[in-house]
């Protein structure tokens, strides 16, 4: 289980002292206009290690004055960068790129430093952040002046697209480096300038890591810029400010719909990608082995915490007794420990205070309104041992709240409209998951589930930056991923030609 980790005469972990990514600064500044900002008399934040539970180092909490100047920076810088040709845009993506390759192994160490993440983790963060700069680099050659009919006689309609200008991006803790870059990649290869807000929880990772990559990979000074701080101190100063066109947004709906109401205030474009509940269906005919096997990694990969785990497993009548007993076994069977130097744990500690209070409120709450533990159970030092939980109603409160946890609350039901009701009836609609050998039945099931997003015969928890992501209702607002961020990352200008002499009425 956790132990303390051998540590320098500084503090720091032996990891961080190896840390190549390391600016010369140590990570104590802020990165605006091309310049390492040392702390100076700005407060302290701590970079905790959550399986220590101790602090390895410090961040500058930057200020409303730092975000202003962030945003003149990026706004200053902006229409330059828009000059540069596409293919010289998605060559420093490229190097940034191939940077993550050749810095691999730090960032293996850091997300277990500070996510709490398991080698598994560091794996899938790191495919998808490489492959969300692939499509990015592919998104800045892709511009096409398009031609459309008009319906006046003489005319031609030319349409161009252009980048739509700066856009602040403010980024969660749990997969912090891969939600961040999805954003900046695609922003800085269309031609925008960005000013990065990464979590207080993940202020290296999420935000000064990127900094650090896109400085070495030689993009220009104040097209990306990282203001670490807290969201209750600077938050509503990056999504409510005047500069940006657009507000990037991935976190929790309850602040996602500060963030939305502030800056549309300002009539910047609220990109907000929110929480969820997804659902897993297991129905009669499905293949319990693929159910099951689907099921453990969709619920306990990286603690249950990405907003597309699997929340609520909904389960055939016919199956609930034995996908109970199975589920509760290979969750027994889980490796759980210290992430920090061994590649075989699976389930790490939860990554902050607030968030593992609040799993293990969640969970003993529903254990007094009588569901059952059927494994784990067990919390202590914010690690939560994976829980599968029987005799859960939809309105337990590990059911109806996104819990955002190695919990695994199973539920049963007697036929297909009440599952599908069941799924349904919460305000969020990001992912799902139908299991059925009858494909044709299962995506009629799929079509019924009012989500962005549904996987059949597999389970919630899947991205792939070539497809659109995103969700509906209380999850968000727009899409991520190739064309779709391009949708809101650019803005289509109508320029047309008037070639023959016009006929006015009059
Ligand atoms: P959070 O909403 O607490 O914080 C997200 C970011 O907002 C952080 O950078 C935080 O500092 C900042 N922030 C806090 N208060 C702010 C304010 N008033 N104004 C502006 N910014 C503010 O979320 P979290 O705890 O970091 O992440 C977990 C949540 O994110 C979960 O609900 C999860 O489902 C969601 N999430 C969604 C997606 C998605 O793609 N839909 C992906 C990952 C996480």
């Amino acid at each position: 289980m956790a132990t303390e980790q051998e540590s320098g005469d500084d503090g720091r972990p032996a990891e961080l002292d190896s840390l190549e990514l390391a600016p010369d600064e140590g990570w104590n500044a802020l990165y605006v206009d091309g310049d390492w900002r040392p702390q100076g008399d700005r407060e302290d934040l701590d970079v905790v290690d959550p399986t220590a539970r101790d602090a390895v180092g410090t961040v500058p909490a930057g200020t409303e004055e730092d975000v202003d100047e962030a945003y003149a920076v990026a706004d200053a810088a902006q229409p330059e960068w828009a000059e540069v040709a596409p293919e010289e845009r998605a060559a420093v993506v490229a190097s940034a790129r191939e940077l993550v390759e050749t810095y691999h192994e730090d960032f293996a160490r850091l997300f277990a430093v500070e996510c709490g993440g398991s080698r598994l983790k560091a794996e899938i963060e790191l495919d998808l952040t490489k492959g969300t700069m692939a499509v990015a680099e592919d998104l800045a050659d892709s511009f096409e002046t398009e031609e459309r009919e008009a319906i006046v006689d003489g005319k031609r309609n030319l349409l161009f697209r252009e980048p739509t200008g700066v856009i602040g991006v403010i980024s969660p803790w749990n997969f912090p480096l891969y939600l961040s870059m999805r954003a900046v990649a695609p922003a800085i290869a269309l031609g925008n300038s960005v000013v990065l807000k990464p979590s207080t929880h993940t202020s290296l990772v999420g935000g000064l890591a990127l900094a650090r990559l896109f400085d070495e990979a030689g993009l220009p000074e104040g097209v990306l810029n990282v203001v670490t701080g807290r969201g209750s101190d600077i938050g509503e100063a990056v999504a409510g400010h005047s500069t940006p066109s657009v507000i990037s947004f991935t976190g929790s709906t309850e602040v996602g719909r500060e963030v939305g109401a502030v800056a549309a205030e300002q009539l910047s474009l609220p990109a907000l990608e929110l929480g969820g509940n997804n659902a897993h269906i297991v129905t009669a005919e499905a293949d319990l082995d693929r159910a099951i096997d689907g099921g453990v990694f969709g619920s306990f990969t990286h603690q249950g915490q990405e907003c597309i785990s699997i929340n609520r497993h909904i389960v055939h009548e016919s199956h609930y007794d034995e996908y109970v007993e199975r589920l509760a076994e290979r969750a027994e069977s889980l490796p759980v420990g210290d992430p920090r130097g061994d590649d075989e744990v699976l389930v790490g500690p939860v990554q902050n205070e607030s968030q593992y209070e609040s799993i293990v409120d969640l969970l003993e709450q529903s254990v007094e309104q009588g569901a059952r533990i059927e494994a784990g159970g067990d919390h202590y030092d914010w690690f939560v041992e994976p829980t599968v939980l029987s005799n859960v109603d939809n309105d337990m409160p590990v059911a109806e709240e996104e819990h955002f946890g190695p919990i695994a609350p199973v539920i049963p039901y007697e036929d297909e409209q009440e599952a599908i009701a069941m799924a349904n009836d919460t305000e969020y609609g990001l992912s799902g998951s139908v299991h059925c050998e009858d494909v044709e039945r299962a995506l009629d099931i799929a079509r019924r589930l009012e989500t962005g997003m549904v996987h059949v015969n597999d389970q919630p928890l899947n991205d792939d930056p070539g497809v659109a992501f995103g969700g509906v209702g209380a999850s968000g607002i727009g899409r991520y991923n190739a064309e779709w961020i391009m949708e809101e990352f650019t803005e289509t200008r109508w320029v047309s030609v008037q070639d023959e002499p016009r006929e006015y009425p009059y």
